[in-house]
């Protein structure tokens, strides 16, 4: 007898459930183990945002259920956050929905756009949830691969013509995880082209449209003239305001798709907490100095792991966005090899390239968000390792 569906059961593996086991056993010899592998900010949410949160969950009418699509404060605040900085316009109404997280959004868009045996292009390397829940929809994925040559824009010519003609849908991501890669000029423009010639809906997952560095702004799909016809864009506040225990994002665009996520969604769940949603509203309405004040914290790591890969002949892009470095394996070394040495002989944990999909291979993922005194414990070690490369 079994209580578990073939759904479930037939679930990729969790590849970081491999890494906590190890981290364990280490830990249990006595290992000072250091985690960057894990994808969270590890900074504090902004205390107005918590006052705010405070405030509100003190008023009982804030008790009640929230309204199916989310409260008109926040749906109001996505809608100005986008007219600011994108010049984009939304209707509150009809194109911007609350999400109790993008993640949330992404798995149940999946229902809501595809039917069982659709086909979804999915960016490789990419964010291994896209599989899971693509799956879980009883749709088939299909790797869009990225090009590591020409900073991993989709590739579509490498997607066989029946592929195409089959999806149903794409997701894609800039600023990436795990590359760290952001959207080149035409990176939106071609995709959104892509989509109208044979009929797929795009996704674009912005989670890291805010972790910039310096004077870098991540543009929105939405910017794309015409985007709104066959697009829809996630956004969280999870990491750019470091509040992702909270659970709360948004999805704007594409009024169809909108009304089908919020079909399901309000078969499913009945919105965010509502001193949730307008804490979340005041961040998007503040003057981000806390998002800037954030980002440089992760720009200094940042640029001290960069200098430690290059100590140990590790050249790896210095990325203009997100928390994460994607570096190639030295020389002789698989993925999986190289983040075995490191946790082995360094006692840190990273991340194997090949955990978000075939593409990643000759490549890790090194997260910075771990405090700053870790990350310099942690480059200092790294420094010692012996890779057989330039030392
Ligand atoms: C962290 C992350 C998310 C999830 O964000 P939530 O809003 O917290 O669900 C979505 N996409 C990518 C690529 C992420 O790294």
């Amino acid at each position: 007898m079994s209580f578990t569906s073939e759904r479930v059961k037939s679930l990729p593996p969790y590849i970081f459930s491999r890494f906590q086991q190890k981290k364990k056993e280490l830990e249990g010899k006595g290992v000072d183990v250091i985690d960057l592998g894990i994808g969270a900010p590890d900074l504090p949410a902004p205390d107005f945002i918590v006052e705010t949160l405070y405030s509100e969950a003190k008023k009982p009418e804030n008790h009640r259920y929230s309204s199916y699509n989310g409260c008109i404060e926040f749906r109001k605040a996505v809608a100005s956050f986008y007219k600011k900085f994108y010049d984009v316009d939304l209707d509150p109404d009809t194109e911007v929905l609350a999400l109790i997280g993008s993640k949330e959004g992404i798995a149940h868009l999946i229902t809501a756009v595809t039917n069982p045996g659709d086909t979804v292009l999915l960016p490789d390397p990419g964010y291994p949830v896209y599989q899971s829940a693509v799956h879980l929809a009883e749709a088939v994925p299909a790797y869009l691969p990225l090009d590591p040559h020409h900073g991993y824009a989709p590739a579509f010519e490498k997607v066989p013509p029946e592929t195409l003609e089959n999806s149903r849908l794409m997701l894609l991501n800039y600023p990436g995880n795990p590359t760290a890669a952001t959207a080149k000029p035409d990176t939106f423009l071609k995709a959104v082209t892509k989509a109208e010639e044979h009929s797929i809906a795009v996704a674009h997952d912005s989670a890291y449209n805010l972790v910039t560095f310096d004077e870098y702004q991540a543009p929105s799909m939405l910017q794309v003239p015409g985007a709104k016809e066959v697009a829809i864009e996630f956004g969280s506040l999870s990491k750019s305001f470091n509040m992702t225990g909270w659970r709360i994002g948004y999805a704007v665009g594409n009024k169809e798709m909108i009304k089908a996520l919020s079909i399901v969604k309000s078969n499913t769940d009945t919105s965010q907490f509502l001193p949730i949603q307008k804490a979340a509203a005041r961040a998007l309405n503040s003057d981000f100095s806390d998002v800037r004040r954030h980002n440089s914290i992760y720009k200094d790591r940042m640029e001290k792991m960069i200098q430690a890969l290059k100590e140990i002949g590790i050249e790896a892009d210095k990325p203009k966005a997100t928390f994460f470095i994607w570096a190639p394996v030295p020389e002789g070394y698989t993925s999986l090899e190289f983040v075995d040495k490191v946790l082995d002989e360094a006692g840190v944990i990273v991340t194997p390239g090949t955990a978000f999909g075939p593409s990643g291979e000759g490549y890790f993922r090194i997260s910075l968000s771990v405090p700053t005194e870790r990350l310099e414990e942690a480059v200092e070690r790294i420094k010692q390792l012996n890779t057989g490369g330039d030392r």
